[in-house]
């Protein structure tokens, strides 16, 4: 087996105990695979891996172009800006990172045309961090309801990010918080199925939590340079 792939036997070995723990579905993988060469993105699939998530608009492009044959799922996570929202409609699959009001009228026509919907999380800053991607909490309700009424976007989701702390009880707290957020969403929106949050060093935590998705880099990739 390569080295990436044992990787992702682990992870994959880590959800399901975490899941097995607290009785919950096993959360499913995102790969991110930022920064690193297709190859080993084709490596990661060939043992298995469907969904890669990526944060340069252009970088991720090159990449969905030249492996379009493996028919991989494609997840923005990276910071939006508006005048992406083009690429972004006409390659991706998903879009984790819409946190704000101005980028859905712009993916949803861009998206015209393409046969299925651009699946949409709302990113949220959990821990109100100055300078960093993601809405309020408090506008959650606003930017899902623009989503929800535009035909070319399917609202599944929450992403998000916590602050980085030492402290993984902090963390914890954070996740729990979103976890409150998701199910308030799920209430009025049932067809929001996905809590995206966790990463290398904590989606054990995340899982625990009630992630639905967790996103995976240098854990699955090795440090990234
Ligand atoms: C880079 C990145 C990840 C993966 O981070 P690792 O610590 O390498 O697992 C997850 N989510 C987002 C939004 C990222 O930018």
């Amino acid at each position: 087996m390569r080295p990436q792939s044992q990787a992702l036997q682990q992870v994959l070995q880590t959800l399901e105990n975490v899941a097995a723990a607290c009785e919950r579905p096993v959360a499913r993988l995102l790969a991110v695979s930022k920064t690193k060469p297709p190859e080993a993105i084709r490596a990661l699939a060939e043992a298995g891996q469907r969904a890669f998530g990526e944060n340069y608009v252009q970088e991720a492009v090159e990449k969905i172009r030249l492996l379009k044959p493996l028919g991989l799922e494609w997840h923005l996570i990276g910071h939006l800006q508006s005048n992406k929202c083009r690429d972004v409609a006409e390659h991706f699959d998903w879009v984790e990172s819409l946190d704000r009001a101005r980028l859905v009228e712009p993916l949803n026509r861009f998206r015209e045309g393409h046969g299925r919907p651009l699946d949409v999380l709302i990113q949220v800053n959990p821990d109100g961090e100055a300078g960093k991607s993601g809405c309020d909490p408090a506008q959650i309700d606003a930017l899902a309801a623009l989503v929800a009424q535009s035909p070319n976007l399917r609202l599944r989701g929450l992403m998000a990010i916590p602050e980085p702390s030492e402290d993984r009880e902090v963390r914890r707290q954070t996740f729990r918080r979103l976890r409150g957020w998701f199910d308030q969403l799920r209430a009025s929106y049932p067809q929001a199925d996905t809590l995206s949050m966790g990463m290398s060093d904590d989606y054990d935590l995340a899982a625990s939590e009630g992630a639905t998705e967790v996103r995976i880099g240098s854990a699955l990739f090795g440090a990234r340079d």
